[in-house]
C-alpha cells in the first residue's frame, strides 16, 4: 500500500526503531509510548484491520504472535509480564488502518490502552 505509514516503515521507507525482524514481520518501538517499553508489530504484509483477517492469514498471525515472544524477551519484560492490545476501528481507537499489535510493558499499567 503506498501511502500506509506502517507500509512506508517496513519498506524502510520511513524510519523506526526496529527491536525485530524477520521475513513476515516488524517490531519497531512506538513513536508516541504509552509506557516505558511500547513496542508495535505489524506483519510485513498489509492487512487494514483485525476484521481483515482471514483463515488464509493464520501463519501470519502466529508470526505475529511469536514475534511478541521475541520482543518481551529483548526488552526483558517477559518474567514481569506485559500487555498486548490490537485497537480495531474508529471506537476500538485505530488511528493506523494497517494491523498492528501494541506491546506495553516496564511498569505495572493501569488503563494504558486498555
Ligand atoms: P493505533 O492507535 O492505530 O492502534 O496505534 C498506532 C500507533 O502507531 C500509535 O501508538 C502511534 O504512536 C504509533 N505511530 C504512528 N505513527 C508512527 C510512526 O511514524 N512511527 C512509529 N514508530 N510509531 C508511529
Ligand atoms: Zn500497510
Amino acid at each position: 500500500m503506498k501511502d500506509c505509514i506502517f507500509c512506508k516503515i517496513a519498506r524502510g521507507d520511513i524510519p523506526s526503531n526496529t527491536v525485530y525482524e524477520n521475513d513476515k514481520v516488524l517490531a519497531f518501538d512506538d513513536i508516541n509510548p504509552m509506557a516505558p517499553v511500547h513496542v508495535i508489530v505489524i506483519p510485513k504484509k498489509h492487512v487494514a484491520t483485525l476484521l481483515d483477517v482471514i483463515p488464509e492469514h493464520v501463519d501470519m498471525m502466529g508470526d505475529i504472535f511469536s514475534a511478541v515472544t521475541e520482543v518481551a524477551r529483548i526488552k526483558g519484560i517477559d518474567e514481569k509480564g506485559f500487555r498486548t492490545v490490537i485497537n480495531c476501528n474508529e471506537e476500538g481507537g485505530q488511528v493506523i488502518f494497517h494491523l498492528h499489535l501494541h506491546v506495553l510493558g516496564g511498569k505495572k499499567l493501569q488503563d494504558e490502552l486498555a
